[in-house]
């Protein structure tokens, strides 16, 4: 049907010897000789009318963007380790970002947001990460749920098991809440099994420590609640399932995890003493000034080769709950850049390898809000986090992974004019507030459900709609705004990164890690064989 209806606008657009009529009721093999005339048509005046055709528009603005981007796209590809040396060389260490709640649609609004901030019309501008080479589409569902929780999609992404909402780290067959005998469904992580392979470890987050994202690269738990010791279900108590606090500091730390930065004092203080006995030569950081001066102490340690920092484990703890927004962060607590650059200060003054996650908790939060304005300067500042540990690492040994555990009901529609605040109302082209059927504004973001459910609003609230403290709209009414189902993206960079593309399940990125890892390793046996002369085949050739 398609196939006529073209050959109706063409063959009207062509000539008028082949009457409408005549193509609706043609047999097959009619049509069939039509196509051909009127592609033999077609041919024909295109070659007449050559001399008239405008040259393409060299010196159009996007023609030129156009063709730098496909010149540079090649020297990047042609630069690039082939997908083989990659195989081969595998990665030293792993840098994996998590921007909680970091739909597809909030990379849009925050780069256009970044943009605006630095004073251009927003849509042309990068997130950091969106330059990388490699990306991939992720399906984020639990076993249990079509639309996720973040501690059943990061158990996915640390263990390789896709498994249930509210869990962490356990598989799928463990029931929520049910302690009895759960410790059979424990899943060992990608941090533990780096521990047994000798490679440092670390987490890093805005959140709390004992929150669910966090607690996945670390912690098995039935329940993702069961944070501090309080916490528990009696259930717990009887069947002797630790809190994720207890886990962090009495099991996770001694087993080997190096590196701990983020919130959660609550949850965290009673086992503040547990640290500090169990390791004279770790750090207990509990501000922003601690933070920097063990940092420097790090520095000094390693540029002058003395040994007087302290390089054993590394709590830090910088709030009683979540850490604040980028928006209202005080000055006792560090930014998300600021641990990220410091852990990285840390693994890096250590010899051997390292893998480091690191998240963006409160995209995730500012998003349960309806409140896009947090949302959108969260992601900014993972933005030029990545972009810290891009510039402090080296593309040819270091994986750095950027990704989302599952998206949001966020949206970004109407036809506001280009350069529109992305946090304004819809305005059209001669800059005229557009209005709805009833009359009011509306802005360009909203979410499909939430708290700030039906037209509410007056005018004059919507004329601050780029406030920071702004709620969207919502389509449906919810106490709070729900993730979404759709899929996230995933950037990547470095050794191993070629095998991240087209759409991917969540639990593969562990295995994609685990094998970019495990190369890496297998080289080393090679090239400890190779000392011994063993397996040196081509020792003659060198000679
Ligand atoms: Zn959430």
């Amino acid at each position: 049907m398609r196939s006529f209806i073209c050959l109706l606008v063409l063959s009207s657009l062509l000539s008028n010897s082949v009457s409408a009529d005549s193509i609706n009721y043609a047999p097959l093999n009619q049509t069939a000789t039509n196509q051909t005339a009127l592609k033999q048509a077609a041919h024909q005046k295109s070659t007449s009318s050559n001399d008239s055709v405008t040259p393409p528009l060299q010196s159009n603005h996007w023609y030129q963007q156009g063709e730098a981007w496909l010149k540079n796209k090649v020297t990047t590809l042609e630069s690039l380790s082939s997908p083989l040396q990659q195989k081969e060389q595998g990665a030293k260490n792993i840098i994996l970002f998590l921007g909680d709640g970091m739909s597809i649609t909030t990379l849009t609004a925050a780069r256009i947001w970044q943009g605006q901030q630095q004073g251009q019309s927003g849509e042309e501008n990068f997130l950091h990460f969106e330059h990388f080479p490699h990306t991939a589409l992720i399906k984020t569902y639990n076993t249990n749920q079509q639309t996720p929780d973040s501690a059943g999609t990061m158990s996915a992404i640390m263990t390789g098991v896709k498994t249930r909402a509210g869990l962490i780290s356990m598989g799928p067959e463990q029931d929520r809440t049910d302690c009895q005998g759960s410790s059979q469904h424990h899943q060992q992580t990608l941090l533990e099994w780096g521990h047994q392979q000798g490679i440092n470890t670390g987490v890093v987050t805005t959140a709390r420590l004992t929150h669910a994202t966090p607690a996945a690269t670390y912690a098995h738990s039935p329940e993702r609640s069961w944070e501090g010791d309080y916490d528990r279900h009696p259930n717990a108590y009887w069947y002797g399932c630790d809190s994720i606090a207890k886990q962090l500091v009495k099991t996770a730390f001694p087993a080997g995890l190096d590196l701990a930065l983020g919130g959660g004092r609550s949850k965290l203080e009673s086992y503040y003493d547990t640290f500090n006995q169990q390791f004279p030569n770790g750090s207990l950081l509990t501000n922003k000034q601690a933070l920097s001066d063990w940092n420097q102490a790090l520095l000094a340690s390693r540029f002058s080769h003395q040994k007087e920092a302290k390089t054993g484990p590394v709590l830090g703890v910088f709030s009683p709950g979540h850490m604040d927004f980028e928006m209202d962060r005080r000055a006792a607590q560090p930014s998300l850049k600021q641990m990220t650059e410091q852990a990285i200060n840390y693994f890096q003054a250590r010899t051997g390898r390292y893998v480091l996650v690191i998240e963006s908790a409160r995209i995730d939060h500012a998003h349960h809000n309806g409140n896009a304005a947090r949302a959108l300067a969260e992601t900014a500042m993972l933005s030029s986090t990545v972009q810290v540990a891009d510039d402090m690492t080296d593309d040819e040994d270091t994986l750095i992974i950027v990704t989302a555990d599952h998206s949001h009901t966020f949206l970004m529609a109407g036809y506001p004019k280009r350069g529109n605040p992305i946090l304004g109302v819809s305005k059209n082209q001669k800059n005229e507030v557009v209005l709805a059927n009833d009359g009011m504004p509306y802005t360009s973001l909203g979410y499909a459900n939430g708290k700030e459910y039906g037209r509410k609003k007056s005018a004059e609230e919507f004329l601050h709609s780029e406030d920071k403290n702004f709620l969207q709209e919502a389509g449906i009414a919810l106490a709070v705004e729900t993730h979404g189902s759709d899929d996230v993206a995933l950037h990547a960079k470095g050794p191993g990164s070629y095998l991240f593309s087209g759409l991917m399940e969540q639990n593969e990125i562990f295995h994609t890690i685990q094998q970019a890892l495990l190369t890496n390793g297998l080289n080393d046996l090679d090239s400890l064989n190779d000392l011994d002369g063993s397996s040196d085949l081509t020792a003659g050739k060198d000679q």
